[in-house]
């Protein structure tokens, strides 16, 4: 009956991308069966980099409509939107007393983003990992299945629940660990624009709601190079890239024919990037139909939304029950 617990969490910043999808998404949909699951829309973290209240309301329904449209069950798993669940910024507020400026100023999460904004370095951006934490132990989850571009900030959160747990002479808080299925190493799925991974606000993302026309054209434009001109040679990052993409989305036969083309130095980039395009079409265009149905069933997604709300929010207000008392909070009336 015990299921282990399971949190996930994505910024309604953009679309969804074959990074998301295959760094948490497909994770999310194998955990379901076997895992108490709660699968989030982290509108709270996306104010750090300061949307539209437009953008962030289109953004959090369209992150909905993908998380259920990817096949995300609301009868088996929890799906629910951050700022429904008012209990994690209050464990956040508990949770920043023990978090130090000197370690979150470390964390490289903060100094990409500090360094990618200059002039908009809140106070938010700084303990974001804080606010993660508070997402994560609120439902004292066992295992996060997230990116590898999470992995430091996933730490972070290791290092609050412990901290907690030592300074309360408590267990309230499981450790959570990262998650991948049989010990795999955490995914980056790169972008196309040579280095770094793919992301929402990297400008460089295939999204699974892109249309066929879109695809081809982001990845015709992926920066490759001149050719190899010497036989077995390494490949350099941006045509690695070409063939990480293409190892996640085809058929290794083919990804091997191109393997052997490139080591005999006879690949053609551009009937390779044709290949990989038809192979993303493949598998979006099913899942971008389904959006597009969501998206116009308004009562089902505010049916989903509610549902998540009140499930989230009953497993939230136990854990900060007793977090309240082991701080010492005592009701006086
Ligand atoms: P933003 O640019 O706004 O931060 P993002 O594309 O990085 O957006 P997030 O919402 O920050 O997406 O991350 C959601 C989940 O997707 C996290 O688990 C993260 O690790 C994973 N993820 C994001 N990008 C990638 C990627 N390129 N490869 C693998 N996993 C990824
Ligand atoms: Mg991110």
């Amino acid at each position: 009956m015990n299921k282990p617990t399971v949190v996930s969490g994505i910024r309604p910043t953009g679309y969804l991308h074959l990074g998301n999808y295959f760094g948490a998404v497909r994770n999310f949909l194998r955990m379901q069966e076997d895992y108490n699951c709660y699968f989030f829309i982290a509108d709270i973290h996306s104010l750090t980099t300061h949307p539209t209240p437009e953008n962030l309301q289109s953004g959090v329904k369209q992150v909905l409509a993908e998380y259920l449209a990817c096949g995300i069950d609301p009868e088996k798993s929890t799906i629910f939107i951050q700022s429904d669940v008012p209990e994690i910024n209050e464990l956040y507020t508990i949770l920043n007393m023990n978090a130090y400026l000197g370690e979150l100023e470390r964390t490289t999460s903060f100094k990409d983003k500090a360094r990618q904004q200059p002039e908009n370095v809140n106070a938010g951006l700084l303990t974001y990992p804080v606010l993660m934490a508070a997402d994560i132990i609120i439902h004292k989850a066992h295992f996060v299945p997230v990116g590898k571009d999470q992995e430091q900030n996933l730490e972070m959160a290791r290092k609050f629940a412990k901290r907690f747990n030592r300074m309360y002479k408590s267990k309230v808080f499981p450790i959570p660990k990262p998650f991948t299925f049989d010990g795999a190493d955490l995914v980056k799925v790169p972008g196309l624009d040579g280095s770094g991974k793919m992301g929402k606000s990297e400008g460089n993302a295939i999204n699974l709601f892109d249309t066929e026309k879109e695809i081809r054209k982001k990845v015709m434009r992926a920066v490759t190079d001149a050719g190899p001109t010497e036989m077995n040679s390494t490949k350099p990052e941006p045509v690695q890239n070409l063939f990480t993409l293409m190892d996640i989305v085809s058929d290794p036969e083919v990804v091997k024919q191109f393997d052997e083309a490139y080591a005999k130095c006879e690949i053609r980039y551009g009937d390779m990037k044709k290949q990989l395009a038809e192979d993303i079409v493949a598998f979006t265009s099913p899942i971008r139909s389904r959006i597009i149905e969501i998206l116009e069933d308004d009562a089902y997604l505010a049916k989903v939304a509610k549902m998540g709300a009140e499930k989230a929010r009953e497993s939230a207000a136990e854990t900060l029950k007793e977090v309240k008392q082991l701080v010492g909070f005592k009701k006086l009336f």
